[in-house]
């Protein structure tokens, strides 16, 4: 349910920008985040042939909230997180950056081809900001959901994109948690504005390149952490003592292969 209430306040905030920012009453802010949540479960569910009620619920139960985070709890959440991010944008001033075709950097489709990588690197950016008081460049990321990121990859990627699609340089980062209504840190210095430019797009060309060549030799080595809470294939995985591993992960010591595995 996280992913999907994640993707409806993504695409609530998206329609705002696009429509220009208007002055949204509460109602306005209810009726149009309903609507896209609506539609997120019934995209999800078409998609993949999950019903909503065998969905997994994230979060914390408590008194407040028994069923945890649940489709009520994202409609009753939707509204104010998108009240937030307008008065966000109101008290930062921070503009919209506008591509030299003319596009509004607003999820932002970048898709670049990497040298010795056989596949184009493809992004979408949440957003390209332009910081009023320096005029620089903020590839920006909204998170929704209760964890944070952990360090700068995804950030220096969108950088590296949009280096190789428009010849532009991001100088800084930033990440807004749309739960809060503000820009945090990642890393103790409580940095909000993040400094990019040490991560160059030849070094991170030439990582995701290494990540390639691994990727090639078919060898995936399990890499555990916080981000296995929100991996989709952790009811699968071993490491994350997942109900299926045993059917799917190799490594599982009861790892039976099913026919279906076996015969591709
Ligand atoms: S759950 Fe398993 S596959 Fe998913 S991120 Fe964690 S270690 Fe990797």
């Amino acid at each position: 349910m996280a992913a999907v209430g994640g993707k409806a306040a993504h695409s609530l905030i998206e329609f705002w920008d696009l429509e220009g920012g208007p002055s949204w009453s509460i109602e306005d802010w209810e009726d149009e985040a309903s609507a896209v949540l609506d539609a997120e479960v019934s995209r999800t569910e078409t998609e993949s042939g999950i019903p909503m009620d065998e969905w997994r619920v994230s979060g914390r139960a408590t008194k407040a909230r028994p069923n945890k985070e649940d489709i009520e709890w994202w409609r009753a959440e939707l509204p104010k997180m998108g009240q937030m991010y307008a008065e966000w944008r109101e008290k930062t001033a921070w503009e919209i950056w506008i591509t030299p075709d003319g596009e509004l950097a607003v999820e932002l489709e970048i898709k670049v081809p990497l040298p010795d990588v056989e596949v184009p690197f493809l992004g979408y950016i949440d957003r390209v900001f332009v910081e009023p008081d320096t005029g620089a460049l903020v590839v920006w990321d909204a998170k929704f959901g209760s964890q944070s990121p952990e360090d700068l990859v995804q950030l220096s990627r969108y950088r590296m994109g949009l280096e190789l699609r428009y010849g532009v340089q991001a100088q800084y980062g930033a990440i807004y948690k749309g739960r809060t209504g503000d820009l945090i840190p990642i890393f103790k210095d409580g940095k909000t504005l993040m400094p990019l430019s040490h991560l160059s797009s030849s070094i991170v060309a030439g990582d995701i390149e290494a990540q390639w060549r691994l990727i090639q030799t078919g060898a995936y080595p399990a890499s555990p952490g916080r981000h296995c809470s929100w991996c989709d294939v952790r009811n699968s995985c071993t490491h994350a003592k997942g109900r299926d591993a045993w059917k799917h992960d190799p490594s599982h010591p009861g790892y039976k292969p099913s026919a279906l595995t076996l015969a591709a």
